[in-house]
């Protein structure tokens, strides 16, 4: 279903009356008009389910990775920047990074695919633990694989700019489907832990 814009133009003009204010004085004149571009911009994810998200991104390359051991093998992005709003609030969630792990199967995708992605779910109105479960969701459609674990930290507005006021506090949220969720060796290496014995491993041929 398209945004539809001209509702939220009529309805950014109530809030503007509802909070006192003259919609028709210069300074907020534009603003239902401004307001309603910047949603259609920002919540360009609410148009697609992640199964449409997935055919957008859908570029893969059939790989002729060494299967044999492909269970050695992990794939993981770090520090995606992404924005998106809170549902509860409709609230900004900002400073938010996205670290995507998974293990290929037969086929990997491009990375700059999986930065799409992850902005993509993260454009509707979400809350850190389903941006994380739509991600994951995604990343299977797209790669044929069961196995993908993705990590958010990120910052709410609804808790740092109004309420209780925490200006520092992170949430950290983790997904973890098909193997990442029994085996722990894969868990640690997609959270970096043990990074240095996999450089040191000449077997490795995580992408970090
Ligand atoms: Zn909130």
């Amino acid at each position: 279903m398209a945004i539809d814009a001209e509702a939220i133009k009529e309805h950014i003009k109530g809030i503007i009356v509802a909070l006192g204010d003259d919609p028709n004085r210069q300074g907020l004149k534009e603003t239902p008009d401004r307001v309603a571009k910047m949603y259609e911009e920002v919540f360009e994810g609410m148009n697609y389910t992640n199964s449409e998200i997935a055919e957008m991104f859908n570029k893969t390359f059939e790989q002729d990775l060494e299967l044999g051991e492909g269970d050695k093998d992990l794939v993981v992005v770090r520090d995606i920047d992404i924005f998106s709003y809170c549902e509860h609030h409709l609230a900004l969630m900002y400073d938010m990074k996205v670290t995507v792990a998974y293990v290929p199967n037969g086929k990997v995708i491009g990375l700059s695919k999986i930065a799409r992605i992850c902005d993509m779910v993260s454009k509707r109105l979400q809350l850190q633990e389903r941006i994380g479960t739509d991600i994951a969701q995604t990343m299977q459609i797209v790669t044929g694989s069961e196995d993908v674990a993705v990590f958010i930290e990120g910052c709410h507005s609804c808790m740092s700019a109004r309420g209780i006021r925490k200006n520092n506090t992170r949430t950290y949220t983790t997904t973890l489907r098909g193997r990442f969720k029994t085996d722990l060796s894969l868990q640690l290496r997609a959270m970096g832990s043990n990074l240095q014995i996999e450089r040191n491993n000449d077997e490795s041929t995580s992408t970090i």
